[in-house]
């Protein structure tokens, strides 16, 4: 089992309620659990607790068998890679040493990334078609090829589990896809997955495992045919929509009626 999160709790201290109250959710080895909810449900406040970088105010989480409020930071860093919501960086790198900043977990003492480091990173770019970015700024690229670079990051992190948070959301329907081909590709590889996203059909693409994270602050996990319904969906997102089979795509889409 990579994570087992049991019962938990989390409140912000300028908050007036319980962010998350009794949320459970569990993520086997080479599994993609994909999370939906409402905006301000608490999902990105669920992937910075299973991350570390929130502490729980009651319940557990286990990583790879090991308490993680008894880890630390390098050892979570070891096993969880992060790609966080796309952001404009307050510095200029160059993309190599963007990327390279992903080795942090893994170099020795001295902290100095070696040759190997950045053949390693520069193995990972060239197997994303991304090599050409190399020397450039990652400020004067598109938001595209930075979120792909935010995963080229978490990938020679060579961590267990990956954390998306909303990888797709600012990107235009042809890079969201590349993004989930990634997902899908990552998780053929061995890595676990967690994604969160805004669009059904995200899971009903990834299709292995789903998570709905609810205003209450409690989680339904399942199947994704089991927890991806028309009612669940309507449910979470306040409007009437329908599942539909494709034929052509031999699955199911999810569309809204009408306006
Ligand atoms: P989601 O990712 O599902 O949109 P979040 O986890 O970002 O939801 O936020 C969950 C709730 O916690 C929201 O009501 C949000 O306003 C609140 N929240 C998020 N960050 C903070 C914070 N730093 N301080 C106080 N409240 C916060």
């Amino acid at each position: 089992m990579i994570y087992e999160v049991k019962d938990l709790t989390f409140s912000y201290p300028a908050g007036d309620r319980k962010v998350l109250d009794g949320a459970s959710l569990s993520l086997d080895r080479g599994e993609v659990l994909c999370i939906l909810g409402p905006n301000g449900a608490g999902k990105t406040t669920l992937l910075n607790c299973m991350a570390g970088l929130l502490k729980p105010d009651s319940g557990s989480i286990s990583l790879c068998g090991q308490p993680l409020a008894e880890m630390k930071e390098k050892e979570i860093a070891k096993l969880v890679g992060y790609v966080p919501q796309l952001h404009t960086p307050s510095f200029d790198y160059r993309v190599i040493d963007f990327v390279l900043m992903g080795r942090a977990p893994r170099t020795g003492t001295f902290g100095r990334p070696t040759a190997e480091d950045e053949e390693l990173c520069m193995s990972v770019l060239e197997s994303m078609g991304l090599e050409h970015l190399a020397e450039k700024s990652y400020l004067n690229i598109s938001g595209g090829e930075r979120q792909q670079l935010l995963i080229a990051r978490a990938i020679v992190q060579e961590p267990e589990v990956v954390l998306f948070d909303e990888p797709t959301a600012h990107l235009d329907f042809g890079n969201q896809h590349r993004v989930l081909k990634r997902v899908r590709k990552m998780a053929e590889d061995g890595f676990s997955v967690i994604i969160t996203t805004h669009n059904p059909d995200h899971a009903l693409l990834l299709g292995d495992k789903a998570a709905i994270v609810s205003r209450d602050g409690s989680i339904t996990q399942g199947r994704c045919e089991e927890i991806v319904t028309e009612e669940n969906l309507e449910k979470v997102y306040g409007i009437d929509l329908k599942l539909m089979y494709v034929e052509e795509l031999g699955r199911k889409a999810c569309l809204v009626p009408e306006l």
